[in-house]
């Protein structure tokens, strides 16, 4: 069972050089939290002592006031995981730290590795014994092989073999290390604060600490800080810009620019191009907080139907997605939105959602709506039907979890009790997204590097 572990889509922040270092990683995870909800931590060093506390659960529940009093040093490195059924072990928690002679140190990642198995095959046979199986412990062993090598290049090579999706960070008592895969497809930035550096998986985290953003990582890139000198290398030549387009649809938090695109502008143009695609005659227009709010606004703003609050959502309940098991996931839709029946009653609703995977979450949405007494409702999807799987990060484990690779959209409609349902054109959301290259390979099946189809046993 390989494949659970290693499928992540997680947080990663560092501080270089502020001084309380370990507080401001807490508040920049805080920031990152919509990336995962299910483990944290933080590691910090002064000089050659690492610290750490990791722990499952959220950011709020594995610090407190005490213990990140504990975290001492100038430099932290932090990540909250978005794990799975099958990967819930505290060894699963990031950041990794590994003890080592030629000096220990932290790494946090965020991604997939596809070709992970095939590595770790590798070295394997060359005499290596792995005690997990994260991707994170083959990038250790990869970086102490080359360590005849300066820190940097050491790291470059170990990079350059791997093929995938992701963020790493790795901090050592020499300096800290950020990397973005040759595709770019998970997001990186850079940002200052005082005489410091921050690293973080979206600018959100920068804002919140009062960090400037300096600028994104590039696809391929690796940036070194040592001895407070930025240095920039390229492990793969500067290719193309496949960012994720899922990071737009759905995972960043609207506030977060990525590769100079606002998030919560882009959504809004999903909306605005949805509405010129499939107009709705209806009376009011629904989105599903949180992540489908602003393209109801670009739909609504375009149609010039009004937006109304009919949906509402308990604040204090986690995601729907993370929770493992099917007659799980049902409940907690229930236990999460309310429809408002005050102005769903007796309306036509165009309700506006950001994706459908499984198609649970709409089917109850359709029901709530209704039952709180909707005449109809008219269901618009702010990305195309997904009918491929992810292979870099993104919890669709089989084809089995993915509605739109096993139904037209008439059987879907009939499925979720929508009276019509329609999706944004590829084209229409690559327009909107305002990005050229994006990976959209759940919905066209284009996939930016070569996929093993043995990480999807
Ligand atoms: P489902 O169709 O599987 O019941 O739920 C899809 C909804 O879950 C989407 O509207 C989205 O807001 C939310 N969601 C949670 N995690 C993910 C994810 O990893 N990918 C996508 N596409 N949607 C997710
Ligand atoms: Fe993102 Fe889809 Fe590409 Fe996966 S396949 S990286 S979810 S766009
Ligand atoms: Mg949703």
């Amino acid at each position: 069972m390989m494949k659970r572990e290693i499928n992540e889509e997680c947080g990663v922040i560092a501080v270089y050089n502020v001084k309380d270092a370990a507080t401001l990683a807490y508040y920049g995870l805080h920031s990152l939290q919509h990336r995962g909800q299910e483990g944290a931590g933080i590691v910090t060093h002064q000089g050659a002592e690492f610290h750490r506390i990791k722990g499952n659960g959220l950011v709020s529940e594995v610090f407190n006031n005490e213990n990140i009093l504990s975290l001492f040093g100038d430099c932290a490195l932090g990540h909250v995981r978005y794990s799975s059924a099958t990967g819930r072990g505290i060894e699963n928690v990031q950041p990794f730290y590994f003890k080592h002679s030629t000096g220990d140190f932290a790494l946090a990642h965020n991604g997939n590795i596809v070709n992970a198995k095939a590595i770790r095959t590798y070295l394997e046979q060359s005499g290596t014994i792995f005690q997990s199986t994260s991707t994170g412990e083959i990038l250790a062993h990869l970086l102490k092989r080359e360590r005849h090598k300066n820190q940097h290049n050491a790291i470059m090579q170990a990079l350059n073999i791997l093929e995938g999706a992701f963020a790493f960070v790795i901090m050592t008592k020499e300096g800290m290390y950020a990397a973005r895969d040759r595709q770019g497809l998970r997001p990186l930035c850079l940002g200052k604060l005082r005489d410091g550096y921050i690293f973080a998986s979206e600018s959100c985290a920068l804002d919140i600490i009062g960090a400037e953003f300096i600028r994104d990582i590039q696809p391929g890139e690796l940036v070194a800080i040592e001895n407070s000198k930025v240095t920039s290398h390229f492990f793969a030549p500067n290719g193309i810009n496949r960012i994720c387009s899922m990071e737009y649809i759905y995972f960043a938090r609207p506030d977060s620019n990525i590769d100079n695109i606002n998030v919560h502008a882009a959504r809004k143009r999903t909306g605005i191009i949805l509405a010129e695609e499939h107009p709705a005659d209806a009376d009011i227009v629904i989105g599903i907080p949180d992540s489908s709010i602003s393209a109801a606004v670009g739909y609504s703003e375009k149609t010039k139907i009004p937006y109304e609050m009919g949906l509402v959502k308990n604040k204090y309940i986690g995601r729907t997605f993370i929770q493992p098991s099917q007659e799980l996931r049902e409940k907690g839709v229930r236990m999460k939105l309310s429809a408002v029946s005050a102005l769903v009653k007796n309306k036509n609703v165009v309700l506006i959602d950001d994706s459908i995977v499984r198609g649970t979450t709409i089917r109850q949405i359709v029901n709530l709506i209704k039952n709180a007494g909707a005449n109809k409702v008219h269901i618009r999807i702010a990305s195309p039907p997904m009918k491929y799987l992810c292979f870099y990060g993104v919890d669709t484990q089989t084809y089995d979890d993915l509605v739109s690779s096993r139904k037209t959209n008439e059987e879907l409609r009939k499925m979720i009790n929508a009276d019509s349902l329609e999706f944004i054109s590829e084209q229409g959301l690559r327009k909107a997204i305002g990005h050229e290259t994006c990976c959209m390979a759940c919905f066209n099946k284009d996939y930016p590097t070569p996929v093993y189809q043995d990480n999807k046993e």
